[in-house]
């Protein structure tokens, strides 16, 4: 552990104070939410900010309500025990407050918010995938005004998203799931609660009303690329006929083809390929059973 190096601290009051403060320090200012990554990274040494620009003051980016016609909006402050928990959460979007019950230890869900799981951009987020396959919006705010982002691309590579400089998440927009939809995550880690994931699968299923296929399947994945991605000859395979035994076995095996992950020191290239199989029949399976009414 190294010592931390000199930085200057600014608490922002407002969101437009926050993003006052990144866009005029530049480079070498970061945000600061939960500080469950950022401080690991400074202690360590790998990471050495300038300034630091405290967001946890400012009202309103903790809450979680309805936005009429829109769906769900989740604040960026959100902890990660806090989308756990929420009822409105659960009642509408489970498969993410599942994958937040099984991230990381109780004091990362705590402490950590889901706007740091996002813009920090980790290959192995267990937040991503489910909010891409739920078709999450990323509410972004930055000098220029405020956009809405697709979450599907808004991580591009290890560190990196689709943000401008000074541009901070204020929140996400979770679409309501169409009647007929189940979802679920899926993930493995080496030791559960300490250590990130060695893949996570996120699969969400809407049944036809006219026959035994599908109106929509989206498949993505966390820790097998460069950045969370979908799925895609998977989702292709799911939708190209009936939801047999054997085509959910077959997306299983085009999900593994899709993914590209790197050997490191917690597992292999062709074990994580395996484990992606497993996990996306397990979570087609999962996500069946939600889809057609099952509540546990
Ligand atoms: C022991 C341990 C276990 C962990 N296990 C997991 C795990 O199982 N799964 C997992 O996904 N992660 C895990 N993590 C990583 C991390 O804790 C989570 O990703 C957490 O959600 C980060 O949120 P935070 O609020 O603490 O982010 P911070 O540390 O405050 O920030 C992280 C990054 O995001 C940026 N950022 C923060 N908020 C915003 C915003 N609103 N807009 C733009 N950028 C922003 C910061 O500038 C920084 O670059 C683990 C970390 C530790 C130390």
């Amino acid at each position: 552990m190294n010592r931390i190096r000199p930085f200057a601290y600014f608490e922002a009051g407002t969101v437009s104070e926050a993003i006052g403060f990144l866009a005029k320090e530049g480079s070498g200012a970061y945000a600061l939410a939960g500080g469950t990554d950022l401080l690991a990274r400074m202690k360590l040494g790998t990471l050495t900010p300038r300034v630091l620009v405290n967001l946890k003051r400012i009202a309103g980016l903790n809450e979680i309500g309805r936005e009429p016609g829109k769906g769900l909006r989740i604040g960026s402050l959100v902890s990660i025990s806090g989308v756990e928990r929420s009822p409105l959460i659960r009642a509408s979007h489970r498969v993410l407050a599942e994958a937040a019950g099984g991230m990381g230890s109780p004091s990362i869900r705590n402490l950590g918010t889901l706007g740091g799981n996002i813009g920090r951009a980790s290959p192995a987020s267990d937040m991503a995938p489910s909010l891409i396959v739920l078709r999450a919006r990323v509410l972004v705010e930055g000098l220029r005004g405020k956009r809405e982002v697709e979450i599907d691309g808004f991580c591009t590579a290890p560190g990196k998203t689709v943000l401008d400089p000074g541009e901070l998440i204020t929140g996400f927009l979770l679409p309501d799931m169409a009647a007929g939809s189940g979802a679920a995550y899926m993930r493995l880690g080496r030791r559960e609660g300490m250590d990130c994931s060695l893949a996570g699968i996120a699969v969400f299923l809407t049944l036809s009303e006219r026959d035994s296929g599908l109106k929509d399947a989206r498949v993505a994945m966390a820790a097998v690329a460069v950045a969370p991605m979908r799925a895609k000859k998977a989702e292709q395979v799911l939708l190209s006929g009936s939801l047999t035994e054997e085509r959910m076995k077959e997306a299983a095996r085009a999900a593994a083809e899709d993914s590209c992950p790197v050997s490191d020191i917690r597992a292999s290239d062709s074990y994580r390929k395996a484990l992606v199989e497993v996990l996306t029949y397990r979570g087609l399976a999962k996500a069946l059973r939600f889809a057609k009414g099952a509540t546990a």
